[in-house]
């Protein structure tokens, strides 16, 4: 079986590898040119998208370009602590999560795939689908054509093959959080912040994040809540100047927020952040959805890559063990939707939070503080990162759909 996979971010790699894992063919189809992954946003793996990198036998990547976060610490526009939690359940030898830059991931996973011999090929953007019950056709933007026997779109939030797969389906939501992202290099404001901890202030203006790095930097992001920025508004400003917009923002607030951003360098900014809560069909003939193209959590969940990896285990799997392609693909469904919808749910919730509401200061500090001492607890949020992929059939294997 020859799988075409479009999209080359991290579902798309990550399922080329779990397919190569049990004897099917892909070749990964990259909008983009080949990138050295040394650009864009930084974010978070938890430790169930450890685990099924682990089984990919690609833990390595992240614990190479990764540093170790063990923790996040919530805090107020006064200063005052209104929780801690443990960014998961950790895996068998205590590693809990790792950050790193979303690119990098996404780059040493396309280097991986290429090195167990997959094909991944860069700058071939696919612009339309041909799906039949026993084949798929896709045309590149350049007019030629690849066909195979299974397509699974792996092209993110803003998927085209989701349009093809599901022509209903909603487009993503704006969830009311515009998201600037930047770094400041070797500051001593680093050794101030604790190691392994994000550090999170629910502002008077807006949301701002934290994380001391062991080189001794600090990355960081600010989430504004507001109508979402247009195109023409983000290229109105600098980068330097919606800089200074932000250290604005955050100046009301006790703590080193302002400081941090006005030393540091955006790397990403005025970036709409969305959500996808509900694609009704992930398949359809011999095409697939997996990550963000079927379910985009907010990036508040701090979960849609981790599902991603997830997903390319499970739907391997379910391919490896299914009678027929379209045992497999509803199998996949079944193993998958429960799971991923309730955390884009949970993640829509935790984006509402980091809007300030009518409620003075004081207020949603107590409020604030009730929710993390008796509902967003390590215990209730164990179902999310504790959550661990297999490779081992849940029944006895059948034999390998399409065969
Ligand atoms: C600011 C921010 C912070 C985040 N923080 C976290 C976090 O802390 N933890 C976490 O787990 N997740 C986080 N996420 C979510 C995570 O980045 C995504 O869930 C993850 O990248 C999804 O992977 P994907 O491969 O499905 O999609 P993407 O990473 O978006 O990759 C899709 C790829 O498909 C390509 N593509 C698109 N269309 C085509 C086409 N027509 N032809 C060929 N190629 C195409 C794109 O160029 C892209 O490379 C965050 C997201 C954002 C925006």
């Amino acid at each position: 079986m020859r799988a075409l996979v479009v999209g080359g971010g991290i579902a798309g790699p990550a399922t080329a590898l779990a397919l190569h894992q049990v004897g099917i063919e892909a070749v990964v189809l990259e909008a983009w040119p080949r990138s050295d992954g040394t650009v864009g946003s930084w974010f978070t793996l938890a430790p169930n998208g450890l685990h099924a990198l682990d089984l990919l036998g690609a833990r390595h990547l992240a614990t190479r370009s990764g540093f170790p976060s063990d923790r996040n610490v919530m805090v107020g526009a006064s200063g005052r602590v209104l929780g801690s939690m443990s960014l998961g359940v950790p895996l068998d030898d205590g590693t809990v999560a790792l950050t790193m830059r979303r690119s990098w991931l996404a780059a040493a996973l396309v280097g991986e795939a290429e090195q167990r011999g997959i094909d991944v090929r860069h700058e071939s953007r696919v612009v339309a689908v041909t799906s039949w019950s026993d084949g798929v056709t896709v045309t590149l933007q350049d007019g030629s054509r690849l066909s195979g026997d299974l397509l699974v779109g792996a092209d993110g939030v803003r998927s085209m093959v989701r349009g093809v797969v599901d022509p209903g389906a909603a487009p993503a939501r704006y969830v009311g959080l515009t998201n600037f992202g930047g770094i400041t290099d070797r500051t001593p404001m680093a050794a101030a912040l604790p190691a392994r901890q994000w550090h999170f202030v629910f502002g008077s203006r807006a949301f701002f994040g934290a994380h001391p790095t062991p080189d001794g930097d600090v990355v960081w992001f600010v989430n504004v809540p507001g109508p979402a920025i247009t195109s023409a508004e983000r290229v109105a400003r600098t980068p330097e100047q919606w800089r200074d917009w932000l250290v604005e923002l955050l100046a009301a607030d006790t703590g080193p927020g302002a400081d941090i951003v006005r030393a540091g360098r955006l790397e990403l900014w005025a970036d709409n952040t969305h959500d996808l809560p509900r694609v009704a069909r992930w398949s359809r003939e011999r095409m697939v959805l997996v990550g963000d193209a079927a379910h985009a959590p907010s990036p508040s969940s701090g979960q849609g890559a981790a599902l991603a990896l997830e997903d390319a285990v499970v739907l391997a799997t379910c391919l490896r063990d299914a009678g027929t392609v379209q045992e497999a693909l509803t199998a996949y469904d079944s193993a998958r939707r429960g799971r991923v919808e309730r955390i884009v749910a949970a993640g829509a919730r935790s984006s509402s939070s980091k809007i300030p509401g009518r409620a003075g200061r004081a207020i949603r500090d107590v409020l604030m503080r009730l929710v993390f001492r008796f509902v967003v607890t390590d215990r209730s949020s164990a179902w999310v990162t504790g959550h661990r992929v297999r490779w081992e059939p849940d029944q006895q294997p059948a034999r390998r759909a399409g065969s």
